[in-house]
């Protein structure tokens, strides 16, 4: 099955790498990187494991993600037999294929212990692992350590600005998502992801909030206002999850088995009821997708024109031969009209009209 993330984008692009393909180019649309940021501990690896839709990274309560995970989803065709191959590599471990994806979580952590110790350092040398599956779409997540104010083992007494230089480099790309996680146990107004994500999207273009944690809350507080905006207001807003507890993760609570518990949790609180938009995993993919798509939208123009002055040389070519640029350049032609068609549909479906696309 498909991972929540890109279920909706996935069709689009695949249709336009069809029709790039036909025109004998093969990159088209480059999409964003999606970073997380946050307070250490606030459920960051969580969060993007649950999007992904896999197990793989390292998670817990102490200090787990000590290196910058660049992962790159790439989208691989589905065997003849109909069957899924899903695997990872590492760059440091090269041509070696990871069908286990507990060893690609072991591997994560031997492999940064050979670089930033075992006891606590911090380092900002990436590690780099792509995973190949017929169910993601090419895109670049990227899972960062958290923000620590107290230094422990190994790490420097300045291992609070290392941290935030660190990932203040991955978020200042203007194209960079930031998904901004705070822990709904903790107080928003003093949220670390709120403060790094503001410094680096001050007018909050391209951050969502994510509130995990909602079911350990103090009893009698719940997260209504925080994800209506009412206590730090958002431009994209807020979603809240319930991810995997720390006894969870010890008792290997599938991702599967946690997503109905998180429905669940929701379906059972009726402080919730109304709200549905912005509670649970599948919502916060979709709210990605949604600005997935925004994007794709906005760089079709560019790609149209890019594909018409292709034209115009094919033209050309073929008039210097002196022969009739029928067979490419009417095929182009085509293939100009079938993106026109596209432009529309997406439209819509930004609208929100129509969540669904012909291939004609
Ligand atoms: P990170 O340091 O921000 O990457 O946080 P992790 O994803 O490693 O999670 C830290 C700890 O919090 C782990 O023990 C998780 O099981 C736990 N955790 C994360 N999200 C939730 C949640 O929504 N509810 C509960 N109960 N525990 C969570
Ligand atoms: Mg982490």
């Amino acid at each position: 099955s498909a991972s929540p993330l890109g279920n909706s984008v996935i069709p689009i692009v695949n249709k336009l790498q069809d029709i790039f393909a036909q025109l004998g180019s093969q990159s088209t649309i480059e999409l964003p990187q999606v970073a997380v940021v946050g307070s250490q501990s606030s459920g960051k690896s969580s969060v993007l494991e649950a999007l992904v839709g896999r197990d793989f990274l390292p998670r817990g309560s102490e200090i787990c993600t000590r290196r910058p995970l660049v992962l790159q989803l790439l989208q691989t065709k589905r065997n003849a037999d109909g069957t899924d191959e899903e695997y990872g590599e590492f760059l440091h471990v090269p041509g070696k294929r990871f069908y286990d994806f507990s060893e690609i979580r072991r591997e994560i952590q031997a492999e940064t212990e050979r670089e930033a110790g075992g006891n606590k350092g911090v380092t900002d040398k990436q590690i780099r692992l792509k995973i190949f599956s017929p169910n993601v779409l090419d895109i670049t997540l990227v899972d960062l350590p958290g923000i620590t104010k107290v230094p422990v083992g190994d790490q420097p007494s300045d291992i609070e600005a290392r941290i935030r230089t660190m990932i203040m480099s991955y978020i200042k790309i203007p194209t960079c998502l930031i998904l901004a996680v705070t822990a709904a146990n903790s107080d928003l107004a003093n949220s670390d992801a709120l403060q790094i994500a503001g410094n680096a999207d001050p007018d909050g273009l391209r951050t969502i909030g994510v509130i995990t944690k909602l079911d350990i809350m103090d009893r009698g507080t719940d997260a209504r206002n925080l994800l209506l905006g009412k206590v730090i207001p958002l431009r994209l807003g807020y979603v809240g999850v319930v991810n995997r507890s720390q006894e969870d993760i010890m008792m290997n609570r599938s991702i599967k088995d946690a997503l109905v518990a998180e429905e669940k949790f929701f379906r059972s609180r009726p402080v919730y009821n109304g709200l549905a938009d912005r509670c649970g995993v599948p919502q916060l993919a979709k709210k990605l997708n949604q600005i997935l798509v925004q994007h794709i939208k906005a760089v079709l123009p560019g790609l149209k024109s890019r594909i018409s002055s292709t034209l115009v040389t094919v033209a050309k070519e073929h008039a210097s031969y002196g022969e009739i640029t029928e067979s490419k350049a009417g095929q182009g032609a085509l293939l100009l009209n079938i993106l026109s068609k596209y432009s529309e549909a997406f439209s819509t479906m930004v609208e929100g009209k129509n969540e669904e696309m012909s291939t004609t």
